[in-house]
């Protein structure tokens, strides 16, 4: 994701089908075009052939379950229920355990299958139920709609990061208008000059964080999380009448959003002989 809370289109490929050997030979390219990076991680439908292929390329990295393949496949197994939708999608968005099993206690009780299943997942291997059947189309055609999606992507995204006059992206801004709302609702305790106890009003203590500010961290994971202050930072940060800008990450300032699009995105070709490498060809 970008810090505008956007798909970053990174690399894209073209294989016959899903097999073991197709996604070998993509995350063999794609290691070799972003190299060894810390805390990568891979977020896909964990279908056995990617699993497979992220384990031999990249064996160190945390392969994670995308949550709205994995809710689809929980709908496809026992039904849609509006509620049950709503816990999951809470649970997969909250930070600490004990937030993470109240949701999945509460999905249990409308459904305890499908909770159990979306637990399980990690330990499945489950098959794609529903594909739709492929169309046929030339490669060629294939690659330039492919490109001509990411030339607009990428030429939208950088003009509208240029128009901005915020230091962070809207969805940051967002994010921090989101925060600062809860914020109002907290008390500070200053422990030092920038440590801080932050207790939440009227609830019994489990919502409450312990915040550093020169290790830009927090008790509830958010702030660490995320590199964005979370509601009881925001709270210090003001305390001590500091900018939050210089608490977010640079990954969110909209100078890091505009150069990350400010590549251009060619038309395709008809190859080259000899100037397309041997293990691309
Ligand atoms: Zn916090």
């Amino acid at each position: 994701m970008d810090g505008n809370d956007q798909i970053f289109p990174l690399a894209f490929g073209v294989g016959d089908s899903e097999t073991n050997e197709a996604w070998e030979w993509f995350l063999s390219r794609l290691h070799k075009a972003v190299g060894e990076v810390d805390d990568l991680v891979i977020v896909s439908d964990r279908k056995g052939s990617i699993t497979t292929g992220v384990e031999k390329v990249f064996p160190n990295l945390f392969h994670s379950a995308c949550a709205v393949h994995l809710e689809q496949k929980m709908v496809g197994h026992y039904g849609s229920n509006k509620e049950l939708k709503q816990y999951f999608r809470r649970a997969t968005r909250v930070y600490r355990e004990s937030q993470y099993l109240q949701r999945m206690e509460q999905s249990a009780h409308i459904n305890p299958e499908a909770a159990q299943y979306v637990t399980d997942v990690w330990i499945e291997r489950w098959a794609r139920a529903y594909s739709p059947r492929k169309k046929e189309l030339p490669i060629t055609r294939v690659i330039d709609y492919i490109r001509g999606i990411l030339q607009r992507w990428f030429h939208d995204r950088h003009t509208a990061a240029l128009k901005l006059t915020t230091q962070l992206t809207t969805a940051a801004d967002v994010a921090i208008g989101v925060k600062d709302e809860e914020a109002r609702y907290m008390w500070v305790y200053p422990i030092t000059f920038y440590t801080f106890n932050v207790k939440v009003g009227g609830l019994d203590g489990g919502l409450d964080g312990n915040v550093d500010l020169t290790t830009k961290t927090c008790t509830c994971k958010e702030f660490d999380v995320d590199q964005l202050p979370c509601a009881h930072a925001l709270t210090c940060i003001r305390l001590r009448g500091f900018s939050f800008v210089d608490y977010c990450s640079s990954y969110y300032s909209i100078a890091f959003l505009a150069t990350a699009y400010n590549v251009k995105i060619h038309p395709v070709r008809q190859p080259i002989e000899g100037l397309v490498p041997e293990d691309i060809a």
